[in-house]
């Protein structure tokens, strides 16, 4: 049976950080999902800058050579979509000690709701330590380069945004 997980987050837009979680990620797992899911606390701030759809289509573009790698959007709880999609685990990716609280907060409270479907964590990368999308969008929005830290599809996409 394949061993299918989920790497749920916001992306707006995906990182180098997160490219590597999910790259290393594939060593472990048949497939994973990437699954662009709206959180309450972010969703609808005025911080988004890119669209779900352009999310979902970046993402798309980054991973369109490796099979393995889906992409969907979920509304609801991340539970109810490993449920009804068949996957055995959620994938995340911890930075400094700031992740920390708040993740094993939600670990803990989707095993109480789903106890099948564990939460596997990878410290994240030596060069991405300090990304986050939201630190780039500061940095971006006035006016530094992120090159270094998004792939090209996204360095791209930023650009146009822009103009
Ligand atoms: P959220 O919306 O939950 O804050 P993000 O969309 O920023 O999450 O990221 C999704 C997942 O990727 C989270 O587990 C987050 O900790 C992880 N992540 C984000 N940036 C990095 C990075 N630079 N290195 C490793 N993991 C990261």
């Amino acid at each position: 049976m394949k061993r299918v997980a989920m790497y749920p987050g916001s992306f707006d837009p995906i990182t180098n950080g997160h490219v590597d979680i999910i790259d290393r990620g594939l060593k472990a797992f048949d497939e994973i999902v990437v699954v662009v899911a709206t959180n309450p606390r972010k969703q609808e701030s005025k911080s988004s800058l890119f669209s779900i759809d352009e999310r979902v289509a970046l993402i798309q573009d980054v991973f369109k050579d490796e099979p393995r790698i889906r992409v969907d959007i979920s509304t609801g709880l991340i539970m109810d979509y490993a449920r009804d999609n068949g996957i055995c685990a959620v994938l995340r990716g911890l930075r400094a000690a700031g992740d920390f609280e708040n993740e094993f907060m939600m670990a803990s409270m989707n095993r109480g709701l789903n106890p099948e479907v564990d939460t596997f964590f990878m410290v994240t990368g030596h060069d991405w330590f300090f990304i986050s999308s939201s630190i780039l969008k500061e940095v971006f929005q006035f006016g530094g380069s992120v090159a270094e830290y998004v792939p090209p599809a996204v360095l791209e996409a930023l650009e146009k945004k822009r103009s």
